[in-house]
């Protein structure tokens, strides 16, 4: 399973990035927590990720892009992999494609999870990390309309979008994503 996770701030991806990777039994990747491992090892990287993190913006495209194709190229991601947080714009998900045609693999399926603004809003306004003070998390929510959202479209067009909605028990969540991804992939 080739898996990309798509959605806004607060919809839950990682939560249900980690049970989806067991369930299939892949990697669970995500650029968002890569980068901060980096930031809290002071690696060179987590130094240039940090000024754009804080911000609420996305870190340049030939950073992450380059971090990705390094993680892929890694063993356990040689039969199936999970992307959490990446692509996060258009640009990123025809990078990635590339990579894959490389190596000459496709994606399976983009799952996104929906959720309407207003509950953003709440969600992230509990949970209470450093990147989610009200300026910033209204920033990010403005970068994922203006420049994540666009790929939702692109994997529509591409057939490979299996989109659920990101409201109820978690586990019924992950439940709705494997019937969902199970009956794209039938
Ligand atoms: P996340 O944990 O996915 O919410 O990511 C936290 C932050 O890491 C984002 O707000 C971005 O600054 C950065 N980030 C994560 N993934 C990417 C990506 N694919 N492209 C650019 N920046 C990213």
């Amino acid at each position: 399973m080739r898996l990309i996770l798509v959605g806004p701030p607060g919809a839950g991806k990682g939560t249900q990035a980690v049970h989806l990777a067991e369930h299939y039994q892949i990697p669970h990747i995500s650029t968002g927590d890569i980068f901060r491992a980096n930031l809290q090892n002071g690696t060179p990287l987590g130094l240039k990720a940090k000024s754009y993190m804080d911000k609420g913006e996305l870190v340049p495209d030939s950073l992450t892009n380059e971090m990705v194709k390094d993680r892929l190229a890694k063993d356990d991601a040689k039969s199936g992999f999970l992307l959490d947080g990446f692509p996060r714009n258009v640009s990123q998900a025809e990078v990635l494609n590339a990579m894959l045609a490389e190596v000459g693999v496709l994606l399976d399926a983009a799952l996104e999870l929906s959720l309407d603004n207003e509950e953003i809003v709440k969600r992230l306004s509990i949970r209470g990390r450093d990147d989610d003070k009200e300026e910033i998390i209204r920033r990010r929510l403005e970068v994922y309309g203006e420049q994540t959202a666009p790929i939702i479209s692109f994997y529509r067009d591409a057939n490979l979008l299996v989109t659920i909605a990101a409201t109820g028990e978690i586990s019924d969540i992950t439940a709705a994503a494997i019937a969902a991804l199970s009956k794209k992939l039938s």
